[in-house]
């Protein structure tokens, strides 16, 4: 009797055993149909075994083996069962999890073919600009293909309801032509692959050979490089050679929407390399083909947010993760895995090199670079124009007009005279973020959340940015009934409408997740702001992000000031990435760019460091702290969370975890309960118990043992979820 270990999508720490006579020894990471109590469930099978603890009777009998899509490879599951162990995750949600729904389900339909489109050499040679002023669809679409290179069906009719017809006139044209998706054989051509590209400064050739050096073993890179020094040169180059080597790529992001530049280089640098995208954004069908296009080979470079680096790829022989301190990284629910983390554990199971790229790496990926776990490579220069300048205005006692300095609008109208750009940079949407009542001080609170209801002029409600109520304005205060009620402080919409104020004449554009929220409208903001048709853009770190305008000059900063006196001891080192980010985008040009930062307190340390853009001794500075503090990454740390109706429920259930995992290792620190940052979310009350210790080993064992302690208990009234290596604290 043959016996197989079943992966299943239930929330147990355990595999599930069943017979299975027709299964074969090669049938390890093949997906299943087995019965499950009432039910009928997929699964995966992990394991092919020759005994069980389940006795034999009682024992029930695998329905199917699904051999309908290849099975998960061996490489494929050892990366999910690492994850399981070191999140502490069940094994069966972590596989189930990682698969697309398509897969997940008893009826997996075939996949539809995606009908793509791709922009032919001719359509490349031609401006977009050829086209007659009101074919603006055409222009539109045209500039999209040019970014973009490949277009799908639902990305053309997101353009607009006359994008079909105007496809089909670039098609007439012979600018545009339906793509084949499936004619390229895997893993098959070797070269030529790559097309151009500018030479390479000595810095990027010397990072591109050491990377080049080694190919076939595990290595880890720390491409540290200054906002515009060409990191994405020598990922193209890195990427190259490992293409050559008839290899795959691994290209990690934040987020997909926000970096098209980047997947629009890699296209175009590679045109005859078919590459897949995978993300949260992608439709089932969509999701389940290009998940099979990885796991055949057929794409060559999988370019991805976190949930890629569970990809299937027989031939991986390379991993990027670009901007690798971004948080979004991060998956803050189910199995809280760091896709960068992941993805260098990844590289050593599969002996390959894994570069990872920023400005401003985390601290724990700086420090492995200082103890020479991972080679540093910097690049120190930026290629066009020098770094920017950066200067602060003292706001403490000033009168803002709206919350902008004179000393913003003078230089924003100083640029505008000379045709250049400007963009005002403030980290909130909405208009307010809070309404007041100017008789009783009453303030506009969400009833489910900690947090407080913030105004929209759009439609003029109030919103929560946290659970998503929103509620029109009120007419009156709700304690005292006057009428009187001002929204306080500054939002993106806020910033919008002084501006528009100030310079009626310019043109003006508002960039944070309520105006991009259609699908391809932020692809069209930014072709707008690349092509001069915008003047001063207003937005929110959505702008920060990698994007290279080359007219944009000026960057105002608005409300930093609100990061810098944080309670979590990681707020510094965010608002320097993020400010870094922030005053990377001015004078990608020719010309220096200028950066002016509003704040009350311009001789903080930090707006110091910034200043001299010294990444590398803030980060010294700040590990010293670290060091002397017992933070990361001199401690490892977990976070019991614990959420109930009631918070004195959910600090009862953590003081109990807390003796429980106080007996099983007493060299474990394991500090008292405490609410969360945020109390209230959508109507539940949270807290949290944070465990550490010096020693990465101990720790895991530790949450090994208290893990299964806490899962033996009867139900408990607080739902509970372990995170480790936490980042919000
Ligand atoms: P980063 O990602 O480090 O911020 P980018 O990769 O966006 O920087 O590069 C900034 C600009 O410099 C881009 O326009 C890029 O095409 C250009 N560039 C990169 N390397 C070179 C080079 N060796 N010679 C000329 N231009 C380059
Ligand atoms: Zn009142
Ligand atoms: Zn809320």
């Amino acid at each position: 009797m043959k016996i197989v270990r079943v992966a299943l999508d239930v929330p147990v720490a355990k595999l599930f055993d069943y017979h299975a006579d027709d299964a074969r020894g090669d049938d390890v990471g093949c997906r299943v149909l087995v019965p499950f109590g009432k039910k009928i469930l997929v699964g995966m099978i992990v394991e092919i075994a020759a005994s069980s603890d389940v006795p034999s009777p009682r024992m029930k009998c695998v329905l199917r083996v699904l051999r309908d899509a290849p099975r998960l490879g061996n490489d494929d599951l050892r990366l999910l069962r690492f994850a399981a162990a070191y999140y502490h995750h069940p094994l069966g949600l972590a596989v189930m999890g990682a698969l697309p729904a398509r897969l997940r389900r008893v009826r997996a339909p075939r996949p539809r073919a995606i009908t793509t489109f791709v922009l032919t050499p001719a359509g490349e040679a031609i401006a977009a600009d050829v086209l007659p002023a009101r074919a603006i669809v055409q222009r539109r679409l045209l500039t999209l293909f040019k970014e973009r290179r490949v277009l799908d069906l639902a990305a053309i009719k997101a353009v607009g309801r006359s994008a079909p017809p105007a496809l089909t006139q670039l098609a007439s044209r012979g600018w545009v032509a339906p793509h084949e998706t499936s004619e390229h054989p895997a893993l098959v051509a070797a070269g030529p692959v790559s097309t151009g590209g500018p030479r390479l400064t000595v810095e990027q050739s010397e990072a591109v050979q050491a990377i080049q050096a080694h190919l076939d073993e595990f290595s880890a890179f720390l491409l540290l490089g200054v906002t515009g020094s060409g990191k994405t040169e020598v990922y193209l180059h890195a990427i190259d050679a490992t293409l050559r080597a008839r290899r795959q790529v691994l290209l990690l992001v934040p987020e997909i929407a926000l970096t098209p530049q980047l997947e629009a280089m890699v296209r175009n640098r590679f045109p005859d390399i078919s590459l897949t995208a995978l993300h949260s954004g992608l439709n089932e069908n969509e999701r389940l083909e290009h998940w099979r296009a990885a796991q055949t080979g057929r794409a060559r470079i999988v370019l991805g947010t976190r949930l890629a680096v569970f990809a299937p790829l027989p031939g991986l022989g390379l991993i990027i993760v670009d901007e690798e301190h971004d948080g979004s990284f991060k998956q803050t629910e189910g199995l809280r895995y760091s896709a960068r983390d992941l993805a260098v554990v990844r590289a050593q199971q599969c002996k390959i090199p894994v570069v990872l790229g920023s400005a401003t790496p985390a601290l724990e990926t700086y420090y492995n670079a200082l103890n020479e776990r991972y080679q540093l490579l910097t690049l120190s220069r930026r290629i066009n124009a020098p770094l920017p300048r950066i200067e602060y205005i003292p706001t403490r006692g000033a009168r803002l007009a709206d919350g902008l300095s004179p000393r913003l609008l003078d230089a924003i109208a100083a640029r505008l005279e000379c045709n250049e750009q400007s963009m005002v940079f403030i980290n909130r949407r909405g208009f307010a973020p809070v309404l007041m009542c100017r008789a009783c001080g009453w303030l506009s609170q969400c009833h489910r959340c900690s947090a407080q209801l913030v105004l929209h002029l759009h439609d003029h409600r109030l919103h929560c940015h946290h659970c998503g109520f929103h509620a029109p304005v009120p007419p009156g205060c709700l304690e005292c009934g006057n009428q009187d009620l001002a929204p306080v402080g500054q939002g993106t919409q806020r910033i919008e409408v002084a501006v528009r104020r100030y310079f009626p004449q310019a043109r003006i554009l508002r960039i944070d997740r309520d105006s991009t929220r259609r699908r391809l409208a932020w692809p069209a903001m930014r072709s707008q702001i690349r092509e001069r048709e915008v003047d001063i853009v207003v937005g929110t770190q959505i702008l920060a992000k990698g994007h290279h305008f080359p007219h944009l000059n000026l960057v105002g900063v608005v409300n930093a000031d609100s990061l810098l006196y944080s309670t979590d001891f990681r707020a510094p080192e965010r608002l320097f990435a993020l400010l870094t980010q922030v005053a990377g985008r001015a004078g990608r040009g020719e010309r220096q760019g200028e950066v002016l930062i509003q704040t009350e307190f311009p001789g903080h340390p930090l707006y110091t460091a910034l200043r001299s853009q010294d990444y590398v001794s803030f980060a010294r500075g700040l590990l010293e702290e670290r060091q002397q503090a017992g933070f990361p990454p001199f401690v490892h740390q977990a976070l019991l969370r614990a959420e109930a109706p009631k918070l004195e429920t959910a600090v009862a259930y953590l003081a109990r975890a807390a003796r429980i995992g106080k007996a099983l290792d007493h060299r474990i620190t394991i500090y008292d309960p405490v609410p969360a940052g945020m109390v209230r979310l959508a109507g539940r009350e949270r807290a949290q118990l944070l465990a550490q210790a010096e020693a990465r080993g101990r720790l895991q064992r530790f949450l090994a043992a208290w893990y299964a302690k806490l899962s033996e208990e009867p139900s408990s009234p607080a739902r509970w979820s372990l995170d480790v290596d936490p980042l919000e604290l």
